[in-house]
C-alpha cells in the first residue's frame, strides 16, 4: 500500500467517525431525554459510533499520520 492510499484511507476514517458522531448525536438531541435512555436503539447507535474515532487507530493518530505522510 503506497504513502498516498494510507494517507486517503485516514482521511476517510477520520470524516467518517466526524460525520457520524455529528449526525447521531443530532438524532440523539433530536429524540430529547428518551434518547438517552438505554431502552431507545439511538442510545445504543450513540455509543456504538463512538467507536469510529477510538478503534483501529484514534482520530488523533490518524491526523498525526496525514501530517506527517503530507511533510508537516
Ligand atoms: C470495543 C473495542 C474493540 C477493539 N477491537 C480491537 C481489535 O479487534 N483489534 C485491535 O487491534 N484493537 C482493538 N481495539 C483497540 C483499539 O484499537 C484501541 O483502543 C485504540 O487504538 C486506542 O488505543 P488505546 O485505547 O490504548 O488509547 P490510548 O493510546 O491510550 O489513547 C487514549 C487517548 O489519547 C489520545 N492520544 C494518545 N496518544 C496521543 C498523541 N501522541 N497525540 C494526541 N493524542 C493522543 C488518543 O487519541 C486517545 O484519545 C478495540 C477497542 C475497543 C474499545
Amino acid at each position: 500500500v503506497s504513502f498516498e492510499t494510507t494517507k486517503l484511507i485516514s482521511m476517510a476514517k477520520v470524516f467518517v467517525g466526524d460525520v457520524t458522531s455529528e449526525v447521531v448525536d443530532s438524532v440523539l438531541q433530536f429524540h430529547g431525554g428518551w434518547g438517552y435512555i438505554e431502552d431507545f436503539r439511538i442510545a445504543r447507535a450513540w455509543r456504538d459510533q463512538r467507536l469510529f474515532r477510538i478503534g483501529g487507530g484514534t482520530s488523533e493518530a490518524m491526523r498525526y499520520y496525514i501530517a506527517k505522510l503530507m511533510g508537516l
